[in-house]
């Protein structure tokens, strides 16, 4: 069995120890709850602390116990499907190319908040490749990826096979592009950071507090968990992949989608003279992605879906060597030393949504495997609007009405079978 426990993974392993908070007790009045400690929960709350505005943050679990503790690290300023050009398409010039500069800028923003607050978490600005797995892939995503993120100012580079090769130490992929900006953290490590950084500037972090209500009182609401509660002229709901019922058809939004990580045991100093000896993160076209990057003691962190149940700690084992071992020779015998596992929500047209559910209550869903960037800077957007300095229609992600995916129950079973028509489609481009 894998074990869905945040503690197996290795960054739990790695991470410094989560700054000391307590259970929500009693009744407390703020300018702002938040609900949900990841990246979003946190730097909204961190963004808010540093402008003077009282909050504070519920947590169900520990900090960072969501995507937030568990994902590969990969700060990565695009989205997985959604380009520029579709997200004109889809806002209009001016809306869509300001949702795009955020992306763009998503990653300088993580890295910056990271050295502006000294946060202790192995972050690396190596940047971030795409490598194309087809010849195809090449002229449809690399080079089109490459321009559209060129024409907006975005510091990207377009490589060729032999520059591929040499960048990644494989001659698995046919070129690529790169943006300089990106790179890789630790993140559990990142979302302990950010909260100690909120605590500091005066936020308040409650975990073990599951949010079990959002109810209006007087002019503002009442978030209540089973031993306290927060009353507060706004809320924000920082739940993402992992919202439970809190609010009525929110969760049906994403699809969750359960995805399993790895580290290998550390690299020798041999091996890494030639496999991504610029420590870039990594995650190439395929729609069942291969993906990778160093931690700070030379391990690679990487990782797959499975298509069904049963024996998975061994065949994902025995899956996940082969294919780093047929993309990267020089490895020989790989082996792993920690597996665990969380769940990414994605939306059926792979965009992210910005909500304002009531007045006074707003959130932000479905980051569609790139949230790394994205939910911290959306942070200082969602500070904004909650301080009262911006409208929900003026922040850079633009607001739509909730749209609960149809049938969602069928389209959670369906989800995993939706892997194997991507290894199919992968298989067979050319
Ligand atoms: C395995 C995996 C790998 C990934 N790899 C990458 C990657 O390399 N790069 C990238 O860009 N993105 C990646 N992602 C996506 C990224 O991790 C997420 O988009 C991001 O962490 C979302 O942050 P968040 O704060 O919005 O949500 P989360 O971190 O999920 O936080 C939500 C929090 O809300 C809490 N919560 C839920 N309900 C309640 C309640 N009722 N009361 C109180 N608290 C509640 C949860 O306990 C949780 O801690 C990956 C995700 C996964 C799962």
């Amino acid at each position: 069995m894998i074990s869905t426990d945040l503690s197996a993974s290795f960054w739990a392993a790695s991470a410094p120890a989560a700054p000391p908070t307590t259970v929500l007790e009693g009744d407390r009045n703020v300018e702002v709850a938040i609900v949900g400690g990841g990246f979003t929960g946190l730097s909204t709350a961190l963004h808010l602390a540093e402008a003077g505005v009282s909050c504070a943050v519920v947590e169900a679990g520990e900090i960072g116990f969501g995507a937030s503790g568990r994902n590969n690290g990969q700060v990565i300023p695009t989205m997985s499907r959604a380009d520029p050009s579709a997200m004109v398409a889809k806002f209009g010039k001016a809306r869509g190319e300001r949702f795009a500069g955020l992306v763009r800028d998503s990653a300088q923003i993580l890295f910056d908040l990271v050295r502006r607050h000294g946060i202790d978490c192995a972050a690396e600005q190596t940047g971030w490749v795409q490598p194309a797995h087809s010849p195809g892939r090449v002229e449809k995503v690399a080079r089109r990826r490459f321009e559209e993120w060129r024409a907006l100012g975005a510091p990207v580079e377009l490589l060729d096979g032999q520059q591929t090769a040499a960048l990644l130490g494989s001659d698995a992929w046919f070129g690529a592009w790169l943006n300089r900006t990106g790179g890789h953290i630790n993140p559990l490590a990142f979302a302990r950071g950010l909260a100690q950084a909120a605590l500091n500037k005066g936020a308040a972090i409650f975990t073990d507090s599951p949010a079990q209500s959002v109810e209006r009182a007087g002019n503002g609401w009442r978030v209540r968990t089973p031993r306290g509660s927060l009353r507060a002229a706004r809320v924000v709901i920082a739940t993402n992949a992992y919202t439970d019922d809190l609010w009525p058809g929110l969760k049906r939004e994403v699809v969750p989608v359960f995805s399993f990580q790895m580290a290998t045991e550390p690299l020798s100093d041999n091996i890494r003279k030639t496999l991504l000896p610029g420590r870039q993160a990594m995650s190439d076209t395929r729609g069942d992605l291969h993906f990778c990057r160093y931690t700070q003691d030379h391990r690679l962190v990487t990782g797959a879906p499975l298509l069904w149940r049963g024996d998975m700690d061994r065949r994902l084992r025995a899956h996940v060597a082969k294919r780093l071992q047929g993309l990267f020779p020089q490895l020989g015998e790989v082996s792993f030393s920690h597996v665990w596992c969380g769940y990414v929500g994605m939306t059926t047209d792979y965009f992210p949504r910005l909500h304002e559910l009531a007045p006074g209550v707003a959130t932000w869903i479905g980051c569609n495997g790139r949230g790394v960037a994205l939910a911290t800077a959306m942070g200082p957007e969602l500070a904004r609007w909650a301080a009262g300095d911006a409208g929900i229609d003026e922040l850079a992600l633009p607001a739509t009405p909730l749209q609960p995916v149809p049938a969602h129950g069928l389209a959670k079973r369906l989800s995993r079978g939706m892997l194997w028509l991507y290894r199919r489609r992968d298989a067979r481009e050319v």
